[in-house]
């Protein structure tokens, strides 16, 4: 058994748990947050497995260089107003004491007005 095959967001990627997709190529898929914190929240997620930022290395540098210019893009695709009153965050949880629970790569991103459940 492969590392990827109790991953929930593998099996996301592999389309064997539904999502609501964003956006997706051949190297990222994005989907809204099943539990969203705020009125945009959507996760950018590599189509590979990787377990989380400190497995990230420099041959990884053009998928997250990829991952973070699609943030606001997409951010602004999905209802984010723009930058300066607007805008949007990015966050990525790393390990059990940076709050990662699903230990596949992914960016937050979350915007919209506030309050926001959370953040
Ligand atoms: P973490 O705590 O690892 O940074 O964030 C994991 C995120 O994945 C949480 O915000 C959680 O709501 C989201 N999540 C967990 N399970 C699912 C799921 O089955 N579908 C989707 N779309 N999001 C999920
Ligand atoms: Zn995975």
């Amino acid at each position: 058994m492969s590392a990827t095959d109790n991953c929930l967001f593998c099996k996301i990627v592999a389309g064997q748990i539904p999502s609501r997709k964003v956006f997706e190529d051949d190297e990222v898929l994005a989907f809204h947050d099943i539990n969203p914190w705020a009125p945009v929240h959507f996760l950018i997620v590599p189509k590979q497995h990787i377990a989380s930022m400190a497995q990230v290395t420099a041959r990884d540098a053009p998928l997250i260089s990829h991952m973070l210019l699609l943030a606001p893009r997409l951010a602004l695709e999905q209802g984010c107003s723009p930058y300066p009153d607007g805008g949007f965050r990015i966050v990525t949880n790393t390990g059990t004491q940076g709050g990662q629970e699903v230990h596949h790569l992914h960016f937050h991103v979350m915007g919209g007005p506030r309050p926001w459940a959370r953040g």
